[in-house]
């Protein structure tokens, strides 16, 4: 049976775009957030065509379009020698080859633009500083006074939807912590190019960078290994952790140290990956995003999955089947590609970080394979019709 109302905890990608998803096909939602108000969180986020086309039948695409840059191309070059490995050319191509574009911009701008169409739908109920340390429906009926078909545990990944869902996935940390941070456009030095997306390659870490038309400046993710400072998103990188930002890429091309040296608040994040378990009670609770699937960020897909899953959820539940079954068909559908993402990003891994002879194999396989051949092994995931579309 269709459902008629729905509860979302969190209001993060995965909860906003669930929201806009299930209100599309005509389904009242209910999202209850933590934050008392939702700050600009993180730094910059690139999307991928995959998640565009989704953003696009949401009516949310054209707000960041106005905002964001599509990259001439997407480069992968040498931290040592600043050497340019692989050059993608990127904005003539995603729409032609992938039916959507690829962007970069500041995940307050995608926030922002979800959250002004949630406001806007008259099916959507944001209700700010709601923490849930537990799920059900009494509890949310207590809340909202509603009575809910289904609950969507939107929560992130220290998500506590998932003590609802019998066998779920842990969130384990992975060893590995990314530092991002703004560079401000007086400061921007002259390697790092104004029109591209480019990650640097290094000894056992790497440093994606690119501009950011909001602020006329660059954003700057680099990840290497570290310890954990506990469940936040917004430790911030001071004295003893700059310090140790600016030991790890002290052996690369002298030119980052100017990078580092005018960081604008750098924050560092504990990089957590969610193992294997069921995204679902098999009756009216499901976990999207990274409370089901947390991962690396190596192939920049979370988000972009986060989207993917709020859009063939409801997809799936509107079908008319019940909705414990809805539920069991949208995880063995998702299962297989999220899997699909989380490979790719350790590939990247292996590959961004190699060190010794490793490092000089790869950059000469990079430098050598054509281009032609990295577009095509990105087909199954820029070029992917979400259920629903
Ligand atoms: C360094 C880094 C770079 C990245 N770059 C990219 C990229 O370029 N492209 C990309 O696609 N992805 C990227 N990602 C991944 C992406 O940021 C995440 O996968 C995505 O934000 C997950 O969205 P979510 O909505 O599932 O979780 P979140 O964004 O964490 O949202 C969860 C929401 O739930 C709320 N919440 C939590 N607990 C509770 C509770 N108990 N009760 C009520 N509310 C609660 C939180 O306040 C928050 O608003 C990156 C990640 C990292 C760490």
């Amino acid at each position: 049976m269709p459902v008629k109302s729905v509860a979302i905890i969190g209001a993060g990608v995965a909860g906003l775009a669930a929201a806009l998803s299930f209100a599309r096909l005509g389904v009242r939602c209910d999202i209850l957030e933590q934050a008392e108000q939702l700050d600009e969180v993180g730094a910059g986020l690139q999307i991928s065509p995959n998640a565009a086309r989704i953003l696009a039948a949401l009516d949310v695409l054209p707000q960041i379009e106005a905002q964001w840059l599509e990259p001439e191309t997407v480069d992968l070059a040498s931290g040592l020698s600043l050497k340019r490995l692989v050059s993608l050319p990127m904005r003539d191509v995603a729409r032609k080859r992938w039916g959507a574009p690829y962007g970069v911009l500041h995940r307050a701008t995608l926030q922002q633009a979800l959250l002004a169409a949630v406001k806007r739908n008259p099916l959507c109920h944001l209700h700010l500083g709601k923490r849930l340390e537990a799920v059900s429906k009494s509890i949310l009926a207590g809340i909202t006074f509603q009575d809910y078909d289904l609950i969507i545990g939107a929560d992130g990944v220290w998500s506590s939807s998932r003590y609802a869902v019998p066998g779920s996935p842990t969130a384990r940390f992975s060893g590995n912590i990314a530092w991002r941070f703004t560079i401000a456009p007086d400061y921007v030095p002259e390697f790092l190019r104004r029109r591209c997306v480019t990650a640097f390659l290094g000894p056992s870490a790497h440093l994606v960078a690119y501009p950011l038309t909001e602020t006329g400046g660059f954003n700057i993710v680099a990840i290497a290994a570290g310890t954990n400072p506990g469940d936040t998103w917004k430790a911030e990188a001071q004295g003893k952790q700059h310090a140790l930002l600016v030991e790890q890429f002290r052996r690369w091309n002298p030119a980052f140290e100017q990078v580092l040296q005018h960081v604008n608040k750098p924050t560092f994040w504990p990089l957590f990956q969610a193992g294997e378990g069921s995204w679902h009670n098999g009756r009216d609770t499901v976990l999207i995003g990274d409370a089901a699937h947390a991962m690396m960020p190596f192939a920049a897909q979370g988000a972009a999955m986060a989207i993917e899953d709020a859009f063939e959820l409801a997809a799936f539940v509107q079908r008319g089947q019940a909705v414990g079954d809805a539920l069991s068909a949208f995880e063995a559908h998702r299962i297989p590609r999220i899997e699909k993402a989380r490979k790719r990003a350790a590939l990247n891994k292996f590959a961004y970080h190699a060190s010794g002879p490793l490092r000089l194999g790869r950059d000469l396989v990079l430098s050598m394979r054509p281009p032609e051949a990295f577009l095509a092994d990105f087909d199954w995931l820029y070029g992917y019709r979400a259920e629903g579309l």
